[in-house]
């Protein structure tokens, strides 16, 4: 399971990081993360809290998430914009509607889901479909609250 993997990699980034600092006891951990990580957040927090108590360290610390968006950056326009993998997706026009239509159907793919992508990765300034995504994969260790 995915969030298994993550969950081991924020314990072992604490368990450094304590070490390093000379920490005996981490109380708060800050995580951010990525909306395109597709990481549940619930499974998350309960992985870590099967993981956690392997070490003395983080036995009694609490995981704090916060979601962040991705974002992405038009080849056209060169703006950036936020993502949000549930955000509601504007319409299709009717011309590419029935494009799509005949695509979908070609290929057996779930309208609903074909729809969803072609539209989550447009520039919210010129509309433009040429994005990359630059930011929302990731996983960071914001800061640790400890016990003095
Ligand atoms: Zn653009």
């Amino acid at each position: 399971m995915h969030e298994f993997a993550v969950a081991d990699q924020i314990f072992q980034s604490c368990i450094e990081t304590a070490n390093h600092h000379q920490v005996d006891k981490i109380i708060e951990i800050n995580v951010e993360l990525g909306d395109f990580t597709l990481v549940v957040e619930e499974l998350l927090t309960y992985s870590f809290n099967i993981m956690k108590k392997q070490s003395p360290i983080t036995a009694e610390s609490e995981l704090v998430i916060t979601r962040t968006p991705g974002v992405i950056e038009c080849n056209d326009c060169k703006k950036t914009s936020e993502i949000w993998f549930n955000e509601e997706q504007e319409e299709v026009p009717k011309e590419e509607a029935d494009e799509l239509d005949n695509f979908t159907q070609k290929v057996h793919l779930n309208k609903d889901l074909r729809f969803m992508s072609i539209n989550l990765f447009r520039c919210k300034h010129c509309k433009s479909r040429n994005t990359n995504l630059i930011s929302g994969k990731d996983i960071k260790v914001k800061n640790l609250k400890v016990q003095e």
